[in-house]
């Protein structure tokens, strides 16, 4: 197993006590934080509120099937990487839940080798495409000026601000991703760095000072742009 800078952090959810508490002991010992949950409606409130790297979802739970699960995750536009358990081995089900969303599918009983290396693998794959292009110290767009290192920015007319960290941070976030959305998700992770989140108001203050700085008109943004319900964009 490669080090990690940080634990990924990892939901279990299985109905199965005892498969459930041998999945936690095994993960933990690989060196994963893992949240264990035993019923679907749990789950779909536990990702509002919390970040997770990975969910390990059986299918047949009790209440909500874990197909459902996920399929309600991604109707959040939360793109968690998820890997089901399943003790069918029907083809269509493995086709299903891929199709619902899912990123995985693993037929138990399963070897708990492979497990490991698939979430593993999982984890590593979901990094890559967060990893995020480098950006240089300074910017420049639309005759601003923003200089990540010295925390402070020419504005849209001219004048030198001061930012503050998390401002310089969720700045440098929004311009590494130039032209995608961010997830508030991930900019909370980020800028933020709680595995529990602040109020997402918070960013949204963030966003209007970035519109008072850089925007020529704030109420029609060029630059920030939000995307209501998932996350901001910026566009140069
Ligand atoms: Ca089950």
């Amino acid at each position: 197993m490669n080090t990690k800078e940080k634990k990924a952090s990892l939901l279990v959810v299985e109905d199965e006590e005892s498969l459930r508490e041998a999945l936690k002991l095994n993960l933990e010992l690989e060196g994963y934080e893992v949240t264990t949950a035993d019923n679907g409606p749990s789950v779909i409130k536990m990702v509002k509120n919390e970040h997770f790297d990975l969910i390990i979802l059986d299918i047949m739970l009790p209440d909500m099937d874990g197909i459902t699960v996920c399929e309600t995750i991604r109707v959040q536009h939360n793109d968690v990487p998820i890997m089901f358990l399943s003790a069918r081995n029907s083809g269509a089900d493995r086709v299903e839940g891929l199709k619902k969303g899912g990123d995985d599918y693993l037929t138990k009983p399963f070897n708990l080798e492979e497990l490991l290396l698939r979430v593993d693998k999982l984890i590593a794959k979901d990094k890559k495409i967060k990893t995020p292009q480098a950006v240089a110290d300074t910017y420049e767009f639309d005759g601003c000026n923003v200089d990540f290192a010295a925390h402070e920015c020419r504005d849209i007319k001219g004048h030198s601000q001061e930012l503050s960290k998390k401002e310089a941070a969720l700045l440098k976030l929004l311009i590494e991703h130039e032209g995608q959305v961010v997830s508030r998700e991930h900019i909370l992770q980020v800028v933020w760095g709680y595995n529990v989140y602040p109020t997402t108001r918070t960013i949204d203050n963030f966003i209007l000072n970035f519109r008072k700085y850089f925007e020529k008109d704030s109420r029609n943004p060029r630059h920030f742009h939000s995307v209501r319900g998932i996350g901001y964009k910026f566009t140069a």
